[in-house]
């Protein structure tokens, strides 16, 4: 472990930096979400195998057929959610290996990350461990029904693609929060969703290419 922490070339601070310079050309502004991915290591979130490709611009197979988010997106993805306001609590759905995760830490207060599958779950708590992250609790779960008992939440994201937007979820989204997640089947859409005091408002995105949102847990 502690090589892979303390790795050189192309796990180096450098890397990710280039990595950072790369998001901003491509458009990614807040300055404070990039400095949290300058400092988060992401290659020990992949296999090892993996590792040397863990800061190119690309999503990159996990185990059980899941796929950690590109750089990009998991930029974008929390950008969308920092312009909201304050972050105190905040809902990932689709934990994975926990790389959004550990960036969303750092980002808010408390945060609160739901996986369907077991095994996955379990790496996802080591790396957290690794990373001595505190903030964080990891459920298994299904994510279409949320954590009521956590609930409201300042924000909500959701890392698989939803074919409709999950009721449960808004209804713990607190007035003023915002939600942002892959919507489609086919074709999917990144959308944000705001609520207001007398509703919810959409707002359709870029097309993106997230796995699906499945039921049940595994
Ligand atoms: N945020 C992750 C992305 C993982 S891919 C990362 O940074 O690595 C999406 C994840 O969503 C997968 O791990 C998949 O198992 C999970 N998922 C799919 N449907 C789900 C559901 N209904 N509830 C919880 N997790 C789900």
């Amino acid at each position: 472990m502690k090589t892979q922490l303390h790795g050189i070339g192309m796990t180096s601070q450098r890397t990710r930096e280039r990595m950072v310079d790369r998001l901003r050309k491509e458009g990614i502004r807040d300055e404070v979400v990039l400095g949290v991915m300058a400092s988060i290591p992401r290659h020990i979130f992949v296999d090892e195998a993996l590792a040397h490709r863990a800061y190119e611009d690309g999503s990159l197979p996990l185990m059980m057929g899941q796929t950690i988010s590109q750089p990009y997106i998991v930029a974008r993805m929390s950008e969308l959610l920092r312009t909201g306001g304050k972050l105190d609590k905040v809902l990932e759905v689709g934990t994975g290996c926990g790389y959004q995760t550990t960036i969303l830490s750092r980002l808010a207060r408390e945060v609160y990350s739901i996986e369907r599958i077991a095994p996955l779950l379990d790496k996802a708590r080591q790396h957290l461990r690794e990373l001595r992250i505190l903030n964080v609790r990891l459920k298994h779960g299904d994510g279409h029904v949320g954590i009521p008992e956590a609930a409201p939440f300042d924000a909500i994201m959701l890392t698989a693609a939803a074919t409709h937007v999950p009721q449960a979820l808004l209804q713990q989204l607190t007035i003023g929060g915002r939600m942002v997640l892959p919507l489609g089947i086919n074709e999917q859409f990144l959308w944000l969703i705001e609520r207001h005091a007398d509703g919810f408002v959409e707002t359709k995105l870029e097309p993106v290419r997230f796995v699906p949102l499945v039921s049940g847990t595994a």
